[in-house]
């Protein structure tokens, strides 16, 4: 249908040129490039590819090491449902307001700072993995370090091993926050011994993973909880260089009423000035006005910090990347690229990986490792599948098994598979009509069997670059 139009002459006639030249093919379905050719010049038309580079003019160039500082730490809280993360950062929010700084945290932003001994640590206000791996899957990896908060008077719950496998898949160190031992029935020694089950091995014990016992609701330990993630945070030696043109990623976004477009920007590298020209997504615009949480005006927001701005044309999506620029012709023409792209492509930004191509990119030398997401019915037959699939892992691919759990697939499973690039295997279990429905919007290959034999079979095949087309 848009090739018909392009060359203006009818869908009927395109899909008969098509038939002619044997491809049976429907109004919507998209050809590929040499089909193009070859039916475009049953119209007397040449098609030439061209690629859009929507990055030029665009400050890429790495920091010196000299001009880097220390920036705070970006945290995320993860957990199974009603086990206080909410509680968690709504108590966070309350008690450490800024020294200095007048009046609480009032407005949701969708992240906020506060201040522990005099160190910052920003925190992302939409707690849960779904958020977190929503925005992994658009290329933002935002967080530092994710606390994962399990509440002693209940277990490590399925929710709970989501959002352990959704962090180790970012490679985001974890801190837990062992809840609610303010309850008659908390066993944290429970909670200890199930981590240790997974082989996360908390540091009372031993092991290399930082743990607090804490209550979020009477706001017992917070600040253990908080010297313990600035810890984690130190090891990671964060920096950034506050001397250039801002970018970041976009946290949320609305159209208010009577302000406009305005949008919650996290600052990753850089400094972002009212009057900067910023790009974002297939926006831009000059930045009117900047306001911190706490409703305060402010004029620049250095390295992690969450600010709401006014100023874009637009609302771009959580995830997206921003950068700010020269001048505002160049972020518009950039902009709009990036539509044109958006429409010609149908929001597709990336192409994952399928089985068929395994091979073939193993071949050519750029496939290195192949991540899996298990689901199953029954927990044996997903661990003995998972381990043999590890096993076939071979000197030019490994093969990693990056979440496996009983249930079926779940829109969290293909957003995870769309952020690690992952291929889900399904065992006796089927994807929900949602996470089809998204598996199909971003290409990610879901295989179902009913033989563990035929899985362990294809996996090989395609590693080894011999998988059977699909027909
Ligand atoms: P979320 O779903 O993980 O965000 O969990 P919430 O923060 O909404 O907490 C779920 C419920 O557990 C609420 O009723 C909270 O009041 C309660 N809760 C959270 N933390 C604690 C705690 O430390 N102690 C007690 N007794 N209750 C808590």
């Amino acid at each position: 249908s848009e090739l018909a139009s392009m060359m203006d002459v009818g869908v009927t006639d395109v899909i008969t040129a098509c038939m002619n030249l044997g491809l049976m093919v429907s109004i919507n379905q998209r050809l590929d490039a040499e089909a193009l050719v070859v039916v475009a010049e049953e119209f007397g038309y040449k098609i030439e590819f061209v690629t859009v580079d929507t990055q030029e003019a665009i400050d890429t160039e790495e920091d010196k090491p000299e001009d880097l500082v220390p920036r705070p730490p970006i945290v995320t809280v993860m957990g199974h449902v009603d086990h206080g993360k909410t509680s968690l950062l709504d108590n966070i929010r309350k008690t450490n307001v800024i020294a200095g700084e007048a009046g609480g945290i009032t407005q949701h932003i969708g992240a906020y700072s506060v201040n522990v001994n005099g160190r910052r640590i920003t925190f992302l206000d939409t707690p849960g993995h779904e958020a977190f791996t929503a925005m992994r899957a658009r290329g933002a990896q935002v967080t530092d370090v994710a606390i994962i908060i399990v509440a002693a008077d209940d277990s490590v719950m399925p929710q709970t091993v989501e959002a352990i496998n959704h962090a180790a898949a970012a490679q985001v160190p974890m801190v837990f926050a062992i809840n609610k031992i303010d309850k008659p029935g908390a066993n944290t020694d429970k909670i200890r011994e199930e981590l240790s089950a997974m082989n996360y091995l908390v540091e009372d014990w031993g092991g290399k993973y930082q743990s607090q016992e804490i209550s979020a609701k009477k706001g017992i330990n917070l600040d253990k909880l908080l010297e313990k993630v600035l810890l984690e945070a130190e090891m990671l030696d964060l920096k950034a260089n506050p001397n250039r043109m801002a970018q970041g990623v976009v946290i949320e976004s609305t159209l208010d009423k009577g302000r406009g477009y305005v949008a919650t920007v996290l600052v990753q590298n850089g400094t972002l000035r009212v009057g900067d020209v910023m790009l974002s997504g297939t926006y831009s615009g000059r930045v009117k006005a900047m306001f911190n949480e706490r409703g305060t005006r402010i004029t620049e927001a250095p390295p992690s910090t969450p600010v709401l701005v006014l100023g874009l044309n637009g609302a771009p999506q959580a995830g997206d990347t921003f950068n700010v620029m020269d001048d505002e012709r160049s972020a518009r023409d950039i902009a709009n690229k990036r539509e044109q792209l958006q429409r010609m492509q149908g929001l597709r930004t990336q192409k994952h990986i399928t089985l068929d191509e395994i091979g073939r990119r193993i071949a050519i030398g750029n496939f290195k490792e192949l991540n899996i997401i298990i689901k199953g019915d029954v927990d044996g037959s997903i661990e003995a599948l998972a381990d043999s699939l590890i096993k076939l892992s071979k000197e030019e691919v490994q093969v990693n098994v990056i979440h496996k759990a009983v249930g079926p697939i779940s829109e969290s499973d293909v957003l995870l598979a769309a952020a690690s690039n992952a291929v889900i295997v399904g065992f006796q279990v089927r994807p929900s009509t949602s996470a089809r429905r998204l598996a199909e919007k971003e290409e990610i290959e879901i295989r179902l069997y009913s033989i563990i034999y035929d899985a362990i079979n294809d996996i090989k095949d395609a590693i080894e670059g011999m998988l059977a087309p699909v027909m």
